[in-house]
Formats: C-alpha cells, sequence, structure tokens
C-alpha cells in the first residue's frame, strides 16, 4: 500500500481517536504488512470514556469557577508539599495564553498538580510548545490536551494590528513583538474566511481559537512522535476558548474536533510535507 494512501488511513483513525476511540494497530506493522482498516478501528471504551471523564471534570470545575463555589480558593503550603514531594502526575494539559488575567488552573477550579500548563504570549506555536507536548505525553504520561484560546487577548489584538498595517505607524513596536505578531498572520487568515459563519463572536477570538487550530497544525507537522502518540491514542487533543466577561470555557464538540484534524491531515497529506 502506497504510504500517502495508508496515512489516509491513519488520519481516519486519528480523528477517530480524538473523538474517543483508540487504536490498538502499530502503523510501522502496516507499513510492512498492508492495512485493514477493520483491524486499525477497534475502540478502547475504557480510554473513550477516561477522556470523557476529564473533560467533564474540567467543565464541572468550570462551572464551580463562574458560579463562585469554589472548591480550591485556599491552597495551603500543606497542601503544596503534599504535591512536591510526590511525583509529577497531572491529570491534563492546557496550552494557553499567558494573560495575567487568568490562570488554567483558577478557571477550571483545579488541584495542585492537576494541570500540566504550557503558557506563553498568545498560546501560539513553536518548537518550545511541540517540545513541551511531547514531554508531557512521554514523561507525564498526559492522556488529555487542551487547547484554549480566550477573548480580548492582547496578543491577538496585536497580531490584527500588524495584519492591518498600523505597526507602519509604531516603529516603536520592538522585534520580537513583531515576530510574535507575524506568527499570527496565518490565523487571522484562517478566521477571515469563517467569519461569516460566526457573527456572534468577535474577530479577536475567532482569531485566538484559529491560532490554537495553527497550533495543532504545526505539531502534527513537525513531531512524528506526537503524531504517533495521536494515532496510537496515547494523547487527545481538543481545542476550547474562554471567555473574559462570563468566566465560562466553550468546547469543540468531539465530533467537530476530529474532522478537522482529519482534514489538517488530509491537507498535510496533499502538501507531502509529513516527516
Ligand atoms: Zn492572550
Amino acid at each position: 500500500m502506497k504510504t500517502t494512501k495508508l496515512f489516509t488511513t491513519c488520519a481516519l483513525i486519528g480523528a477517530l481517536i480524538t473523538a474517543g476511540t483508540f487504536c490498538h494497530a502499530d502503523s510501522n506493522h502496516e507499513r510492512k504488512n498492508g492495512n485493514s482498516a477493520a483491524n486499525a478501528q477497534k475502540i478502547d471504551p475504557l480510554a473513550t470514556a477516561k477522556i470523557a471523564d476529564l473533560k467533564k471534570e474540567l467543565v464541572e470545575g468550570n462551572a464551580r469557577f463562574i458560579s463562585g463555589t469554589l472548591r480550591h480558593t485556599k491552597v495551603s503550603v500543606a497542601d503544596i508539599k503534599k504535591v512536591t514531594l510526590s511525583p509529577q502526575s497531572p491529570k491534563v494539559g492546557v496550552v494557553s495564553c499567558s494573560d495575567a488575567r487568568i490562570t488554567p488552573d483558577s478557571i477550571f477550579d483545579s488541584a495542585p498538580g492537576d494541570i500540566y500548563s504550557i503558557r506563553n504570549a498568545g498560546g501560539v506555536a513553536g518548537g518550545t510548545l511541540v517540545r513541551s507536548i511531547a514531554m508531557g505525553i512521554y514523561d507525564l504520561k498526559v492522556p488529555f490536551i487542551l487547547f484554549l484560546a480566550h477573548s480580548d487577548c492582547n496578543t491577538t489584538k496585536m497580531a490584527i494590528e500588524f495584519y492591518n498595517h498600523q505597526f507602519e505607524k509604531k516603529p516603536e513596536v520592538p522585534e520580537n513583538v513583531r515576530e510574535l505578531a507575524n506568527i499570527i498572520q496565518p490565523a487571522i487568515k484562517a478566521a477571515n474566511k469563517v467569519s461569516a459563519q460566526f457573527p456572534n463572536t468577535d474577530f479577536a477570538t475567532l482569531v485566538a481559537i484559529e491560532t490554537q487550530w495553527k497550533n495543532i497544525e504545526f505539531i502534527l507537522t513537525t513531531s512524528p512522535y506526537v503524531r504517533k502518540a495521536i494515532l496510537d491514542g496515547k494523547v487527545t487533543f481538543d481545542v476550547g476558548t474562554y471567555d473574559m466577561k462570563t468566566g465560562k470555557v466553550s468546547f469543540v464538540d468531539s465530533d467537530s474536533a476530529a474532522k478537522r484534524i482529519l482534514s489538517i491531515i488530509s491537507e498535510l497529506e496533499t502538501k507531502n510535507v509529513l516527516e
């Protein structure tokens, strides 16, 4: 079987994994012996249930945050020591912006040590992000990683200024900030294409969401390890948005996320950019 077709099958499997299914098949084995989609699409109900439970825990924690009925309002030194004197064992990973007003721990009302948090300005893709994702999967065995956009993001708004050539009148903007804004330009173009479908979402928030999809695309393109981890069912990716006004985190539904990841991989195949 040609590699392209084989990878298309694996992409489908990856999409199913993202939707909460699990692939037992070994992709190298299939390369040598021919693929059987029927064998590859076995479902592991335990893995499906585990991801659903983790997501439910995040949703419930966010509901407590919104209602003000927090469980983890005060973290004592004893709580911290209990965590730091034990091995790291986070339940989920969250990729997000380093906005000073919110933290994943607070908006999900999570216990110390529960969230492997990967943050940078804008929550943008790059080698550091990919290496942190790989570390989370390999060393910390994180089974679920949420790519979390947020509204009212300074970095995103700055990237939109860059897009609209407003930086041309601002020579004082440092080169590093220009580089950061430049990284987000493909997400702005992507948001432009879909903005008509989301009339109730402000454009900057759409860009922040598309930035997270571009992150996933970057990771799938540049890390064979992470790609295989997805195909093998070791990790599931999902995308969400935090609303700064309401405090609510909205998730992309699993089916939509699965279809989009399938679409990303198919497109990468077509361009023949996968390693
Ligand atoms: Zn931000």
